[in-house]
């Protein structure tokens, strides 16, 4: 597996946010995280990140234990992360908010660099704009390909659907499946449970912190009680 999160538990103070979540995401696979609001799946991916500490448990990476290491140091081990609310740098044009995505890299970034604006056009077209004047769905763009120029083994996505209009929905999760195609390994946090279920390859579902399902996303799809919960009903 290329991570493992083993029976960890996390506190804001004294409420236990995550008490207990197991889960595993093996090299190549897209896995999503659903779960209700408040189920803990913006905290779970802050923790395997380091941005909130773990006040027990495990996080193994590529064969390390990384549950004590500082967040810059798991960057540079290859966990990149695309935040919730995006995190874009607004007074900074879009080409300079990309290149702070590669601080962490050896080279010059202009490889990941061309691969970004393949997969974002509409970044490459912007890059001299500024990052606060771009669209939501742009910022999206912008947040996930800074988080690819570090060349991530995994990247962590958080609710990359929020807010966007329906047509870009489908465009972030097909770009999402194509940077998978092409080698990356993502653990995808989605409100939008029917979508992510439909690139994953596997699935957990989180309820108070707590993983009460898992299986494989095609399965989850088809589940009665997921269904109701998460998908609308029927
Ligand atoms: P959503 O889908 O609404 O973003 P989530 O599943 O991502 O929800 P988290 O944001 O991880 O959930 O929150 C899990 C629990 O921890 C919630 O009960 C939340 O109120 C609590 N929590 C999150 N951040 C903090 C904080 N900074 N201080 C105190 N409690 C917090």
């Amino acid at each position: 597996m290329l991570l493992e999160v083993e029976d960890v538990h996390v506190h804001y103070g004294k409420i236990a946010a995550i008490r207990g979540l197991s889960i595993e995401v093996g090299a190549g696979e897209i896995v999503t995280l659903i779960g209700a609001n408040g189920a803990g799946k913006t905290t779970t991916l802050k923790t395997i990140s380091g941005l909130r500490p773990l006040s027990r448990g495990r996080i193994r990476f590529d064969g390390r234990d990384i549950s004590r290491m500082p967040g810059h140091k798991r960057v540079l081990a290859g966990i990149g992360q695309s935040p919730e609310g995006r995190g874009v740098f607004p007074g900074m044009t879009v080409a300079d908010n990309l290149a702070m995505g590669a601080y962490a890299r050896r080279g010059d970034g202009s490889k990941e660099l061309a691969e970004v604006y393949e997969l974002f056009p509409r970044l490459a077209e912007r890059k001299g704009q500024m990052g606060g004047t771009m669209s939501g769905g742009e910022q999206q763009m912008l947040a996930i390909g800074r988080a690819l120029m570090a060349r991530p083994k995994v990247l962590l996505l958080d609710e990359p659907s929020m807010g966007l209009a329906p047509m870009l929905v489908q465009q972030i999760f097909s770009i999402i499946e194509e940077i998978n195609r092409r080698g990356t390994t993502v653990l995808l946090v989605e409100q939008n449970a029917a979508q992510a279920l439909q690139i994953a390859h596997r699935a957990y579902v989180l309820e108070t912190g707590r993983i009460v399902k898992s299986a494989p996303a095609a399965d989850l799809l088809d589940d009665p009680q997921v269904r109701a919960a998460y998908l609308g009903g029927g």
